[in-house]
């Protein structure tokens, strides 16, 4: 039998809060790659604090309360999702020598 591999990151959208994480969809559907960011306390509010916040989690969690995000821009059901820490900060520099 074959493992499936788990992701590691299976942190909640409660951590996402407190962390101060962004989130955002990103279209998939070829070149038209729109993005918008989904406000995470909208998403606490409708699965709350306790909720996965893995794609795929959102993703069927969604499926659950009838809601599926579109690409506004082309009307495609194809997204994607873009997780960005809140411990990011300022720029990376590369270390040259
Ligand atoms: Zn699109």
């Amino acid at each position: 039998m074959q493992q499936t591999l788990e992701p590691i990151d299976a942190s909640t959208l409660g951590h996402m809060i407190d962390n101060g994480d962004q989130l955002y969809i990103v279209c998939m559907n070829g070149p038209c790659s729109h993005g918008a960011e989904i406000i995470v306390a909208w998403l606490v509010d409708l699965l709350g604090r306790n909720h996965s916040s893995l794609e795929r989690d959102l993703i069927s969690g969604l499926k659950r309360h009838h809601r599926r995000f579109r690409c506004k821009r082309c009307n495609g059901y194809k997204i994607s999702f873009r997780r960005v820490s809140g411990c990011y900060t300022g720029y990376a520099s590369l270390n040259t020598k």
